[in-house]
């Protein structure tokens, strides 16, 4: 994530002194200003900015007209957030299996999809691309929206496009732990103009007294507020400008030391699904005891299964089925019973036993980490 500091204190600051907070205080512009940028960044033609990746996604669910009855396929390899976001909106969620990409499993999708499925929400987990070819002929296939949580992969590219802006609707994160950070944040995109106008219906409680001028007579519905101040855009524009040059020098350090690791007779890279592009970097040991014994090693950062909040086995709330009222209760709406189980995505757990995250030390000249990388692949 690139640091936060003095430009951002000062964007912040003038945003302060221009006397608009709100980003639809006329005269305020530094919101919408974002938004346009973002947008031409990553090829999406509507960017919604609002408080964080969690409510985009409830706001993206929401555009799309996903409610009650509705299944929607998550994988089990994710932060919480994205299971929870269709419980929010009277939907539940179905896991899904990750293949050794850490991604969702395009057969996986398959077999999970029943005649109430209506969305997929493929996650790009770790900044690794999800099989985005894979997942929309799928839901072409079958009449699904895709939402993707990009929440962890802001700015990342797959193929000749970035992720967040290839399904119907995306949505970016910009907490502390992001690619682009401003303590918290989020945006939702789209290329749809009625997606974005409900999203933004949504998000805006207020939107029936705002003069959007649209073209789509879309009705108002009665939503939430989930806006940004003209601080969170200020300070967006700043790390908009961070992100693209991060990601570049993770792209290049990322080549030499997969090229060097790849060498390896103990592990194997990650397969990647645009490894051209890649900027995530992580290896598969043959077996857990040897996944183990790695991150004992310089140049290993962890491995996944040790950072266990984004495992299904953690999400508490949604295996219990524990909402905050009990007739504000999704699974009693479902057209089938669903139910979970510790085991229920043996596959995952396996591949997270296996996975160890590698540093690519960013901070550190790249003679220094390709030779911790070649020590890390002759070792053994
Ligand atoms: C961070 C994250 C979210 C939620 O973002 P917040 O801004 O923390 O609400 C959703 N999905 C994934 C995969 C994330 O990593």
């Amino acid at each position: 994530m690139p640091d936060v500091g003095l430009r951002e204190w000062i964007a912040a600051g003038r945003a302060i002194a221009s006397g608009h907070l709100l980003r639809y205080d006329p005269g305020a512009n530094l919101t919408s200003r974002f938004e346009k940028e973002l947008g031409q960044t990553v090829g999406a033609s509507h960017v919604l900015a609002v408080n964080s990746g969690s409510s985009a996604l409830v706001a993206a669910l929401a555009a799309a007209g996903i409610g009650p009855g509705d299944e929607v396929l998550v994988p089990a390899y994710t932060w919480m957030a994205t299971a929870a976001a269709p419980v929010q909106v009277g939907a539940v969620p179905v896991l899904v299996d990750i293949n050794e990409t850490l991604t969702i499993d395009p057969e996986d999708i398959r077999a999970k999809i029943t005649p109430y499925t209506r969305a997929i929400i493929p996650v790009h987990m770790v900044n690794a691309p999800c099989d985005m070819d894979a997942i929309m002929s799928i839901a072409k296939e079958h009449g699904l929206i895709v939402i993707e949580d990009s929440c962890q992969a802001v700015g990342v590219p797959y193929k000749d496009r970035h992720c967040g802006a290839i399904g119907d609707l995306g949505t970016f994160s910009f907490n502390k732990m992001k690619n682009m950070n401003i303590g918290e944040g989020g945006a939702v995109l789209t290329n749809d103009e009625r997606y974005f106008i409900r999203a933004r219906s949504y998000h805006d409680l207020g939107s029936l007294v705002r003069q959007h001028g649209d073209r789509l007579n879309e009705p108002e519905f009665v939503g939430m507020n989930f806006k940004v101040t003209e601080i969170d855009g200020a300070m967006l524009r700043v790390q908009l400008r961070k992100v693209v040059p991060m990601l570049r020098r993770m792209q290049k350090r990322r080549a030499v030391l997969a090229d060097i690791l790849s060498q390896s007779d103990e592990f194997t890279v990650t397969p990647h699904n645009d490894p051209g592009s890649a900027v995530s970097l992580s290896i598969l040991a043959p077996t857990r005891e040897k996944a183990i014994e790695l991150t004992g090693r310089r140049g290993v950062h962890n491995r996944l299964r040790d950072s266990s909040k984004h495992l299904y086995t953690n999400w508490e709330p949604i295996l219990q089925k524990r909402t905050f009222h009990p007739k504000m209760n999704p699974w009693a709406w479902a057209k089938r019973e669903i139910n979970y189980t510790p085991d229920m995505c043996a596959r995952t757990l396996d591949i997270l036993d296996r996975t160890c995250i590698v540093t690519l030390g960013l901070r550190y000249p790249t003679p220094l980490m390709a030779l911790i990388a070649r020590k890390l692949a002759r070792a053994g």
